[in-house]
């Protein structure tokens, strides 16, 4: 088994990485908030592919939560955290403190126009520049060839693509495909706070996406009443309240003006006090 070496200062990483340049390897970065699960794995195993050496993250970024959302009840659990990195062989894991990313005085954020402000960014003021910025500092921070981000988060793997073209950071971004529960779920960290009964309504919101996209691949020229029908079977199927659920252009999130764009489909919904995002392609 390979040694995790874990590293929560900034200095050390600084070396560590010094001396893995030094030896003619290449690391691949994989940022986290912890709490991990398959999702999160199969990015290691597609970082593996792509570098010599393994870095995760794990950092709960307090700068992309709003003041009414769960930062202050995210779940952590450390010691199964390392377990799992030690056993898929990651080779380093980077936890820094708040206060070392954040310290007194801090004043930059990174505002990618746009792709941060529709479907999530709309819903989550100041989420994505939360985002945006803590993943130029990591990249910076830990120089990688490239780093690996799920699609689960579609929207967040848009923007940082986006940040990472405009101001030339040399990485190569890596999106790697969701990692789903048996019935469809997407798997998420926050999939723990769901009830039973929750959990049993949650596969739905895949089930309805993956209909819907087969519905508009059909029958293209439908899409607003494909969209406007889907809305509705997801309001009776226990869902407490839906942000949204849009068919986009699957680069710049666009709404669509073209039948022959390449569709995106994203959802965000409710049920109870728990927020779940997911998306197919089309
Ligand atoms: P998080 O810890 O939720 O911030 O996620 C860290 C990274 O793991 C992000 O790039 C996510 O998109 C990715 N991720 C989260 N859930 C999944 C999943 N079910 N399948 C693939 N990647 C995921």
């Amino acid at each position: 088994m390979t040694q995790l070496r874990i590293i929560d200062n900034l200095g050390v990483l600084a070396t560590t990485l010094r001396d893995v340049a030094l030896n003619g390897e290449t690391v691949a970065l994989v940022p986290t908030m912890g709490a991990l699960h398959a999702g999160h794995l199969s990015l290691v195993k597609r970082a593996k592919a792509e570098a010599s050496r393994v870095l995760v993250s794990i950092f709960v970024n307090p700068t992309q939560f709003g003041p009414n959302e769960d930062l202050g009840r995210y779940p952590s659990t450390p010691e199964a955290d390392e377990a799992l990195l030690r056993e898929a062989g990651v080779d380093f894991l980077y936890r820094p403190p708040v206060e070392d990313i954040y310290p007194p005085g801090f004043a930059t954020s990174i505002y990618v126009a746009g792709l941060s402000e529709t479907l999530c960014g709309a819903f989550r003021p100041g989420h994505f520049e939360g985002v945006a910025t803590v993943v130029a500092k990591l990249l910076m921070r830990t120089l990688p060839s490239c780093a690996v981000f799920g699609e689960k988060d579609y929207q967040q793997l848009c923007v940082i693509s986006q940040m990472v073209d405009d101001l030339d950071i040399p990485v190569r971004i890596i999106g790697a495909p969701t990692m789903r529960e048996e019935d469809g779920l997407a798997m998420s960290s926050r999939n723990r706070y769901l009830t039973p009964e929750q959990r049993a309504v949650a596969p739905k919101l895949y089930a309805t996406l993956e209909k819907t996209a087969e519905n508009i691949r059909k029958k293209p020229e439908n899409l607003n009443l494909i969209l406007t029908e889907a809305k509705a079977l997801l309001s009776v199927a226990g869902f407490t309240r839906l942000d949204y659920f849009e068919a986009r252009h699957a680069y710049t999130l666009e709404v669509i003006q073209n039948p022959e764009d390449p569709i995106r489909l994203l959802a965000a919904a409710w049920i109870g006090t728990t927020r779940l995002i997911d998306n197919v392609e089309v």
